[in-house]
This record gives C-alpha cells, structure tokens and sequence, in this order.
C-alpha cells in the first residue's frame, strides 16, 4: 500500500497506480501520457479497442478535453462528482490509444475524496479503468488487487471499500439522442428527468443463454457472448429458487450466492447447505456494493461451481446490477 502524496509522485514520472473510486478500485495514470496509457492497457491485457475513461477534477476540467453540450452540462450539475461517465466529442489533445481511436471521449468526475485530491495536486487528468485484469471481477476493495493481480500487483492507495461496487454509468451524448451505453448507479429514470427527455439504450446483441447442465457446450462464441466481470469459478445464474432447484446444478462444495436472506432460508428449507446473501432485504445499492467482494471472496473457495440466485426484476439500479451478473455467469 503507498500514501497518497506516493501516488501523486508516482503519477508525476508516468507511473501507473491503482486509487479508490466510489464506483470501483481504478488503475491510473497520466491520461495525456501515451507511454503511460500504453502501460495500462498492457497491466490489464485490455484490448487496445476498448476505451478507457479519463477523470477530471471538475466539469471546467474536463472542457479542456471534450466538447460539453447542454445535456453534459445538465447531467455534471446534477451528478458530479458522481459515478457516471459521458461521452463526448474529443478535442485533439486527448490521445487516440485511450479513445481506442475513436472521435469521442468518456469523462467522469470521481466523487471519492482520495481520488479528488490526487486529480486536484497533480491538475491533469487520469485514465483509469477498473483495477482489475482485463474481463475478471472489478476490485472494490484494496486487498482485492493483489487477489487479483498476485505478484504483477500494482502499488495502491487503500480508500476503504467502494461505496457504489459496480462501474459508472456509461452515457454518450455525442451524437443523435442519449443513449446508456452501460447502466450503472445512476439509472435510466434518474437521466431521463434530469434531461427532460426519453434516454435511450444499447440492446446487447447477444442473446445470453438459459442456464444449461454442461457448461462445456454452452460455453460462449469468442465475440458472440461478452465474457466480463468474470471470477475463475464457473458462475450460473438463476432468477428464482425454482429455477436452480429445477435445473439440478447443485453438486456437494459448490458455492450458493443469494440476493437476499430470504431467498437464503428458502434454500436452506430446500436442505441444502448455507448459502451467502448480499443483502439483508433486498436493498439493490446493497446488493450492488456487496456483490463484486463476494464474487471475489467465494472465487477464493476454488469451488467446482458458483451459483448465484438474484431475484430482482431488470429495472433501476437492479438493471446494472443484472447487465454485470449475466456477463459474469458463464451459462
Ligand atoms: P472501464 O474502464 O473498465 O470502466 O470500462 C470503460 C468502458 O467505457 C468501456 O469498456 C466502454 O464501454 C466505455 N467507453 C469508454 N470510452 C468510450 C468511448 N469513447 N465511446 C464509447 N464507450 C466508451
Ligand atoms: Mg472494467
């Protein structure tokens, strides 16, 4: 663990860090620093075609880098600092590596007080991913690093555990109406009265499959079922309690993960073993703040299988929190 005046000389040379966010642990450095960018997308083994998101100290900041329109400037006085991101239109200054090459930029003002002050004493802006491998679980709390990154793991500002635990918001405002580009803390609903207006969504192409009996010929098409947030164990995810008791999954040592406590006691009704759950009554924030720690947490069990039963209707916050749990699911 380093301090936080270490990470700002760190960051000074080019070096890349990871910091606490509200969302989720990030992995930064110098967004405006090509070899810097460079080193990021290579800790991650993140494909140089996915954009990263660069944070700024505030919404004046952030115009030195992209072109902000009247919904950006609606969206930051309602929720900046906050966790959601926007897309906008790049000025020349932002390097291509991080856009991925494209004409736009994602920007966000974080809201953790470590994170502020670090983007305040260094007054440059910082790319930063979340601080995990490329496709696995997003760290939420420090120690999660070096689970995840073991001996590659890089120096970090302990900030306590992420209050949000899932990744920001992602809304492009670059062109035509807004669309969610990945949902996130602050929902749909939130947006929509915020700008006045429907905001639109991108429908996953892919259609994810139902929860089979052999993983090995469910396993996803490279490039048809997006793989992420994924812990090593195998995770199969279910809707009800039906639905895992009807599919017969359930092997002795396998892991049970459960949205809320009653769901736990239907289970144990059931006779089967104890299972963890991530919110007493349901409350989606924490059910989101919970979530990537017991992933990591019972990743560390090395069960056979990991199977995850969350009630929640696709809706709010729940919606974010669904889009993260069927792109972790291998089933
Ligand atoms: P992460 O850094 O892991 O939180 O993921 C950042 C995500 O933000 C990317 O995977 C994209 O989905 C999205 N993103 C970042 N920059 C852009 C951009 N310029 N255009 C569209 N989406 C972006
Ligand atoms: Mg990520």
């Amino acid at each position: 663990m380093i301090t936080l005046d270490d990470a700002v000389a760190r960051l000074t040379k080019g070096d890349v860090v990871a910091l606490p966010t509200e969302t989720v642990y990030g992995l930064a450095g110098l967004a405006l620093n090509i070899e810097t960018v460079k080193k990021i997308f290579t800790i991650k083994g993140r494909p140089a075609t996915n954009p990263l998101i660069v944070h700024t100290s505030s919404l004046e900041k952030a115009e030195e880098l992209c072109e902000i329109n009247d919904w950006a400037n609606k969206i930051a006085s309602q929720f900046w600092p906050g966790p959601i991101s926007m897309v906008l239109p790049k000025k020349d200054i932002v390097p291509n590596i991080v856009t991925a090459g494209n004409e736009t930029v994602a920007i966000r003002v974080p809201q953790h007080p470590v994170f502020l002050e670090i983007l305040k004493k260094l007054e440059q802006p910082l790319a930063a991913p979340s601080a995990n491998p490329s496709n696995r679980t997003s760290p939420t709390e420090a120690k999660h690093i070096k689970e995840l990154f073991e001996e590659n793991s890089p120096p970090t500002v302990d900030g306590g555990k992420a209050e949000v635990g899932l990744e920001s918001t992602v809304i492009d405002l670059s062109a035509g109406t807004p669309t969610i580009l990945r949902p996130g803390m602050i929902t749909r609903t939130e947006l929509a009265n915020c700008l006045g207006m429907d905001v639109g969504t991108l429908k996953s192409k892919t259609q994810y499959k139902q929860v089979g009996k052999d993983t090995q010929s469910s396993a996803p098409s490279p490039g048809m079922q997006p793989i992420h947030y994924a812990p090593k164990t195998p995770l199969n995810l279910y809707h009800s309690v039906g639905e895992f008791w009807d599919s017969q999954n359930f092997d002795t040592g396998d892991v049970i993960i459960v949205s809320e406590e009653k769901i736990a006691e239907e289970i144990r009704a059931k006779g089967l073993p104890d299972s963890t759950y991530l919110s007493a009554d349901g409350c989606p924030h924490e059910i989101a703040q919970n979530l990537y720690s017991t992933l990591i947490e019972q990743d560390a069990q090395k069960a056979n299988r990991m199977h995850l039963i969350f009630s929640g209707a696709s809706t709010g916050v729940n919606w974010a929190i669904l889009d993260r749990l069927r792109r972790a699911a291998r089933t």
